[in-house]
């Protein structure tokens, strides 16, 4: 056994195939192999065969026989499977740590503090909110007719995520759904397959029936188009960049599905000159480096009022350089390296390209020595950066912060707004009106207060604008895995209703 064995051994647990189909794991039919790969060591720790169109339609056919009889349990029973599936995550918490850790070169302490309390968190608060899904009210709205609302289903979800943080990201694709009553079909990215086949693993274990969760691991353009243009698909939930959202938009269009998409963000950190500098000095580095800054809500952009602004940078450089580098698994380690080579030669690409334009203040390099087998990348101030340079406002989703100064709150504000995205956003200030105002004013699904990066279970997690629509975790999210029927029934038993004579007054 290599030492990544030791971490997980995932040829062993997977030596069934990768792919999860009615509660039963098997090789995928693509008739090519793709290996996921330690970014920490450039180790290969599992070699699988990803899925084709045939495994695909395969799922979807498990998920559309387990659907009537789950969409036909009481909620009580579901939140019964859902309550013992939260206690088979708690309970195989280690192992699934360390399987996040090695496919993401997460830092351990990321994945057992975050990830996996976050995922078992999340299954319990799903496992009660099953329980109360409800129509708004019933009443005689026409003096003839009762109404009330039925809160039904939708069918066979196909599911979509992307690899920062795989295991979260299953969780907040399968929990509403599932509780919902609804079947799936998760394709997770191709990069990070594992904690996604364990957590259906687990779902079986926990005594969810066969079909209600399966998992094909394969391509965007194959598997994932498939699934999200199989006709048997009733809705499709997407998280992952903008670009690919905007081709699945166009695919799940076409068979007028359902579309839930969760999509990039590039969220500004803004510093009013009264703000707790130390606060936000540290606010802004755990934000910015958190997952090495692959998240879709870290904090990207500081806009500094100019009192603050050159404390703030000379506090960030430092506290970035304090920050150590190391191999995910030693508990000492602050951040780990990126998900691949390839993402890491794009940070580098965006930094590079800036120095044309902009100051590299710190970082900027991918470290050397014992270090540089991995995809490691050292924390990176930029300052100096126009507010319409790609730096500002592309996605990086790197451990970069850009951190530019401006004088009066509105230009703050504006500068905050000055992006296609709004996924998330902070304010930092001591003032409550001037927080006040930018909760109020800028344009993102979730701003922060004096702190940035906290999520939790009861509640939404979703974009504005080109971060997408719809929201994942919180009894929102029932919003989109269910479908609202109007049922109107007659009070009256009359043969001959009063509104006929707008159609005709025979008799
Ligand atoms: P990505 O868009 O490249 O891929 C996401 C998923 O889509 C993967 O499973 C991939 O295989 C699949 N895919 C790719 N092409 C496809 C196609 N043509 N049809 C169907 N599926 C296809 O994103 P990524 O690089 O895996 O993840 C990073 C992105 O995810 C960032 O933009 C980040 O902001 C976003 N993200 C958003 C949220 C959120 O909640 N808004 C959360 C996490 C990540």
């Amino acid at each position: 056994m290599g030492a990544t064995d030791q971490r997980f051994d995932a040829a062993e647990r997977f030596a069934g195939g990768a792919q999860y189909i009615g509660g039963r794991l098997r090789p995928g039919t693509s008739g090519r192999m793709h290996a996921v790969v330690d970014p920490a060591t450039g180790e290969e720790i599992l070699r699988y065969e990803p899925a084709g169109p045939e495994d695909v339609d395969a799922a979807v056919e498990a998920a559309k026989g387990a659907f009537p009889a789950w969409a036909g349990a009481t909620p009580g029973e579901r939140s019964d499977a859902l309550h013992r599936f939260a206690d088979v995550l708690a309970g195989r918490a280690e192992e699934f740590a360390r399987a996040e850790s090695v496919q993401c070169g997460k830092p351990i302490r990321l994945s057992t503090g975050f990830d996996v309390p976050g995922t078992v968190d999340n299954t319990a608060f799903f496992a009660g909110a099953a329980r109360h899904l409800e129509g708004r009210s019933a009443g005689e709205y026409s003096a003839d007719h009762t109404s009330y609302v039925r809160r039904e289903p939708i069918g066979v979800v196909g599911s979509i995520a992307p690899w920062n943080y795989p295991l979260q990201m299953a969780a907040w694709k399968v929990l509403p759904a599932v509780a919902a009553g609804n079947t799936i079909v998760l394709k997770p990215a191709e990069l990070t397959p594992l904690t996604s086949l364990l957590f259906a693993q687990a779902a079986t274990e926990a005594g969810i029936p066969d079909g209600v969760v399966n998992v094909v691991c394969g391509a965007g353009p194959d598997a994932g188009e498939r699934l999200v243009g199989h006709p048997d698909v009733a809705m499709t939930s997407f998280t992952g960049s903008t670009a690919v959202g905007r081709r699945v938009a166009e695919i799940a269009t076409r068979t007028v599905k359902r579309l839930h998409l969760e999509l990039g963000g590039k969220a500004p950190f803004v510093v009013f000159d009264d703000a707790d500098l130390e606060a936000a000095v540290h606010g802004a580095v755990a934000g910015a480096l958190i997952n090495s800054g692959q998240d879709c809500t870290a904090a990207t952009r500081a806009y500094v009022q100019r009192p603050l602004y050159d404390a703030f940078v000379s506090g960030v450089a430092d506290l970035m350089t304090s920050v150590r580098l190391g191999d995910p698994f030693d508990p000492a380690t602050d951040l780990g390296p990126l998900v691949s080579y390839a993402q890491r030669d794009r940070v580098a690409g965006f930094v590079d390209r800036a120095r044309s334009y902009a100051t590299v203040v710190t970082g900027g390099t991918a470290p050397a020595g014992e270090l540089a087998k991995g995809a490691y990348y050292r924390p990176t101030l930029v300052t100096g950066a126009a507010q319409s340079s790609e730096i500002v406002q592309d996605e990086i989703f790197g451990p970069v912060l850009v951190v530019l100064p401006f004088d009066g709150d509105d230009e703050g504000i504006a500068l905050a707004n000055d992006t296609p995205y709004g996924l998330a956003a902070s304010a930092w200030s001591r003032d409550v009106y001037r927080t006040g105002r930018a909760t109020r004013e800028i344009k993102a699904g979730c701003v922060w207060v004096n702190d940035h990066i906290p999520i939790i279970s009861e509640m939404p997690h979703g974009g504005y604008r080109a971060s997408g629509y719809g929201k994942d975790m919180s009894v929102y999210s029932f919003e989109e895995y269910t479908q609202i029927k109007h049922v109107m029934s007659d009070n009256t038993a009359a043969a001959r209703k009063p509104w006929h004579r707008t159609v005709f007054t025979l008799g």
